[in-house]
């Protein structure tokens, strides 16, 4: 009785076009680089990908300075959850997260047999003292994405490091930095350099969110050495295709679409924000590129939008069943949404 990962929705029967604003993805696209090197792959499908992802991991190295035999690579950080998770849990075991964390954690832990537990937030926020108390001799993994999808929430440096170092030694943290690019707050720290000082910490990042690359899967873990090679040895031999490792290599490289995307975020953040205070509607405060709002009929005013054709992302199985998700898109796109919210509001 695992009930699946519903993504959101990316359909306006009637619409060719709907605004898609329901699943954290870049709205600017991926890097024109990218772009080209998926292309050009189109002349060799018929080989097999480099199974051991060198040259990627090789960038990713390079690009963060990180030690090579500590990373691999997955079809999406989807795909490095549910590794994780099986490789490291199973019946009565099990897999600690924040009460609005990921979904895909409990799902990931369900599907092995280990039991999914969730510890209360604060302000919608992961409480870190009542996910240290919430870890028994069972617990095996504990998730923390940070930032939080879906509140947009996040912890600072500080916070994370004198939790990592509280956990116990056998209890492996998995840090899901999916959104780690768009945060600009100074205390906030990805959690890479917390692997170099401790055993238990592995940290995810993905390309789908600033990257823009969501459509190949392909996603990325830096951890012990230890932990590295037991997921090499779960994965499937050629589990990232050519396109996603071509493409990803040159994502990595351009630095420039990033800074773009991080830019238009921030700023487009804001305007959307000031819009929704004008509408009477409260942003909940986020560092990724997503905000939730609350809603007096959430479910209603997401019907009310995709009937316009905005499709947003209703988080109710996240515990949240009074705010919708809304992604931040283009201007234009954002300007639409005001312009539906307006509609609603009358
Ligand atoms: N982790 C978090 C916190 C996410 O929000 C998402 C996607 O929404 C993922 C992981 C999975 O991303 P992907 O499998 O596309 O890398």
């Amino acid at each position: 009785d695992i009930a699946p990962y519903v993504g959101g929705e990316s359909k306006v029967e009637g619409r060719e076009k709907p605004i898609r604003l329901a699943s954290n993805e870049n709205p600017l696209g991926a890097s024109p680089k990218a772009v080209e090197a998926y292309k050009a792959l189109a002349a060799e499908l018929n080989r097999y990908p480099d199974g051991g992802a060198l040259a990627l991991r090789q960038a990713i190295a390079k690009r963060y300075d990180l030690a090579l035999d500590r990373l691999v690579c997955g079809a999406g950080s989807d795909e490095l959850i549910s590794l994780l998770v099986r490789a490291y849990a199973g019946p009565g075991d099990e897999v600690l997260y924040s009460r609005h964390g990921f979904l895909m954690y409990g799902i990931s832990a369900r599907t092995v047999g280990a039991t999914p537990v969730t510890a209360p937030e604060r302000n919608l926020t992961a409480d870190l003292e009542a996910l240290l108390a919430a870890v028994t001799e069972r617990t095996r993994l504990v998730f923390l994405a940070n930032p939080n999808n879906p509140t947009g929430s996040y912890l600072g440096y500080e916070a994370v490091r004198s939790f990592a170092e509280r956990l116990p030694a056998d209890v492996l943290l998995v840090i899901d930095a999916a959104y780690a690019e768009y945060v600009e707050a100074s205390d906030y720290d990805d959690g890479l350099s917390l692997v170099e000082r401790l055993s238990n910490v592995v940290v995810l990042r993905t390309f789908s969110k600033i990257h823009g690359l969501a459509a190949l899967r392909l996603g990325w873990a830096y951890g012990p050495v230890e932990v590295i090679d037991v997921l090499n040895r779960v994965r499937g031999p050629f589990n990232v295709s050519a396109a996603a490792l071509a493409a990803g290599v040159a994502a990595i490289n351009d630095p420039t679409h990033v800074e773009r995307s991080r830019a238009h975020n921030a700023r487009i953040h804001a305007w959307f924000v000031r819009q929704l205070q004008r509408l009477n509607l409260r942003a909940e405060p986020s560092v990724g590129n997503f905000v939730l709002v609350r809603f007096g009929d959430a479910p209603g005013a997401a019907a009310f939008l995709k009937s316009q054709g905005v499709l947003v992302r209703a988080v109710g199985a996240y515990g949240l069943p009074d705010h919708l998700r809304i992604t931040l898109g283009t201007d234009e796109e954002m300007q639409a949404v005001v312009d539906a919210l307006e509609r609603y509001r009358q």
